[in-house]
Order: C-alpha cells, then sequence, then structure tokens
C-alpha cells in the first residue's frame, strides 16, 4: 500500500498519481515531487535502513497508505540527487563501487560507496546530510564551562549581582573521540561491512561517514563547534556477533510481524482486524526521539495512536480517538 499521499504547503493531500500529474506544479516543480515520492516497496526482506527504525512504523508503513510532506522530504531528495552524482562518479573510476545493492539471507542494503584505495584497501563510505547538532555528537563536541582570565592571568569573580562571588566562565568548545556518538550510524555502516563480506566476499578495511551539515557556515552550527559544511567520520568496527544479533532480531521482528498480518487475512480478519491483531509493540524511546517522532514527524502515526497503547502521548493515545 505505502506512500498513496503527498501533501503540499497548505496541509492539502495529493494522490502521488495526481502530484506526479502535475497538480502541485504551483508549489514544486514535478521533477522534485517525483524524488519525493520515491520508496522502495516491501519485497518481503527487511533492509538495514528499515531495521534501525522502530518496527512498528515500518510495519505500518508496510501496511497502511500514508502521506507525507513533499517539503518535509526536501533533504531526503538532498541525498538522491547526491547518490545519483555517485553513479555517475563510478562510471569514470574503475576502482569504485557506488550505490551497491547487498542482499544476503533476509537483509538487504544499498551501500553508497566502496573504493579500493591506491595501497588495495577497501573503504566504505556512507553520504549523509544532517544538522550540525547531529554531527556535533558524531565528532564528540561538547562544550565546557572554563574560567575566564584577566590580562594578568589570574581569574575574575563576580562582584555584584546574582553571581557574586563565583568565578566568571565562559563556555569553552572541545573535542574528544571518547565522546563521539554515532548513534544508529556505526550500526548501519558495520551491517554494511559484514554485508559486503557476505554478498562478495568483500573484507571492508575502513569504514566513513562523509556527512554534508546542512546548517553548515551558520550561527548555530558554529555554536554547535561545527564549523566546516562536510567532514569525513571515521566509524569504528563495532562487535561482529552484536551487530549480527541485532539486526537478526529486528529483520524477524518486522518479517514475522508482516506475515502474522498477512495469515491473518488469509483467515478472513478484516485489514483493520488483522493490523491491529498483528501489531508490534511501540517503537523504543530511541526510534520514536522520545516522542517527538510520534507528535510531528511519523508519517504512521494516527495508526499507532488510535491503537490506544502509544506510551508517548497522553493516556496511550485513548484520548484521541
Ligand atoms: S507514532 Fe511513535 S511509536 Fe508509533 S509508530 Fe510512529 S514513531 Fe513509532
Amino acid at each position: 500500500m505505502p506512500l498513496k499521499y503527498l501533501i503540499d504547503r497548505d496541509g492539502t493531500e495529493h494522490s502521488v498519481e495526481d502530484a506526479l500529474a502535475g497538480s502541485m506544479r504551483e508549489q514544486f516543480p514535478t521533477s522534485f515531487v517525483e524524488l519525493a515520492s520515491r520508496h522502495r516497496e516491501w519485497e518481503g526482506v527487511a533492509s538495514v535502513t528499515q531495521c534501525l527504525n522502530g518496527t512498528r512504523m515500518e510495519y505500518l508503513k508496510i501496511l497502511c497508505d500514508y502521506a507525507e510532506s513533499v517539503d518535509g522530504s526536501a533533504f531526503r531528495v538532498l541525498g538522491t540527487r547526491g547518490h545519483g552524482k555517485l553513479e555517475q562518479y563510478e562510471d569514470r573510476i574503475n576502482n569504485a563501487l557506488a550505490e551497491t545493492y547487498m542482499s544476503y539471507g533476509d537483509l538487504k542494503g544499498t551501500c553508497d560507496l566502496i573504493e579500493e584505495q591506491p595501497d588495495g584497501s577497501l573503504w566504505m563510505v556512507d553520504y549523509k546530510t544532517s544538522g550540525s547538532f547531529r554531527v556535533k555528537k558524531a565528532l564528540g563536541i561538547y562544550t565546557e564551562d572554563e574560567p575566564v582570565l584577566t590580562a594578568d592571568g589570574e581569574q575574575q569573580y563576580y562582584k555584584s549581582g546574582k553571581k557574586k562571588g563565583k568565578l566568571v566562565t565562559r563556555k569553552a568548545i572541545r573535542r574528544s573521540p571518547a565522546r563521539r556518538d554515532l548513534g544508529e550510524w556505526q550500526w548501519q555502516l558495520n551491517r554494511y561491512r559484514l554485508l559486503a563480506r557476505e554478498a562478495f566476499g568483500f573484507d571492508i578495511d575502513r569504514m566513513f561517514i562523509f556527512v554534508i551539515v546542512r546548517d553548515g557556515g551558520t550561527a548555530s552550527a558554529r555554536q554547535n563547534g561545527v564549523t566546516e559544511n562536510t567532514y569525513m567520520i571515521e566509524v569504528p568496527e563495532l562487535d561482529e556477533q552484536q551487530v549480527l544479533s541485532y539486526f537478526i532480531e529486528k529483520s524477524e521482528a518486522l518479517s514475522g510481524a508482516v506475515a502474522s498480518y498477512e495469515n491473518a487475512v488469509y483467515s478472513g480478519m478484516t485489514h483493520e482486524e488483522a493490523l491491529v491483531a498483528a501489531m508490534p509493540e511501540p517503537c523504543t524511546p530511541t526510534e520514536a526521539w522520545d516522542g517527538r517522532r510520534c507528535e510531528r514527524y511519523c508519517p504512521v502515526a494516527q495508526w499507532c495512536i488510535g491503537n490506544g497503547d502509544n506510551p508517548y502521548v497522553s493516556n496511550g493515545g485513548n484520548d484521541a480517538y
């Protein structure tokens, strides 16, 4: 069923067919709408990116007609354009594989770039566009209070006001590899690394995220200590068994839930009854961004909240429906 409607700037839903025929042309070029409407159909095997999201959200996206904002898809479209350029790069450089589709067992994924280096080692690179706050975390940037010194190198103290007697400090930007938090990026790259071995027999020597900072060059990026527009961030290797177990659990949960839904329909339930009968647990706090995703960013929130057990909204959603 999946992506069925696109939402314009006024909040009006257009069927994907109408939007592709130009019904939004006053607000968006139709070629942009076409990129915004692209999504992958469910073919019975989970992808690495689906496994990184909440199982409930992915389950509902597979089985319900949902809508997405075209404006809200802007950064995804930007990423898609970058991937197109990468494929052209592969045509000119013969020691690189761009947009490499990999599939093994019950998992599939597409890695942006596998490139052979002059010394024969293989590097895997995934392209991202991301806000400076997330880049800050990935780089291990943090702020720390440091004393403001006088010209003589003496510490200063407030002489009046609420802070009287307290040390005068300022926020200093620091960076520490020990504080790097790559979040789901490191799980994604590590699973791609193992998929490359399973699917092609390649051993990847190093993994990187190449990130374009969405708000690069702005005051907010500088406040986050992010001073460049792009960063190449090395991704550490994670324990192989831990990575495999995580993805096996997530892919089985998604495939199993969809299979349960299909069995329920086969045994005579309506779509709505089967959807509820096979509904996976709500997304974890990390997957649901502590509820922010449910409130504004989840395209299938209406079915999840309608189930009445969403822990991130009041009374599980029973008040709303
Ligand atoms: S509403 Fe929240 S918990 Fe429900 S599917 Fe969406 S992100 Fe997950």
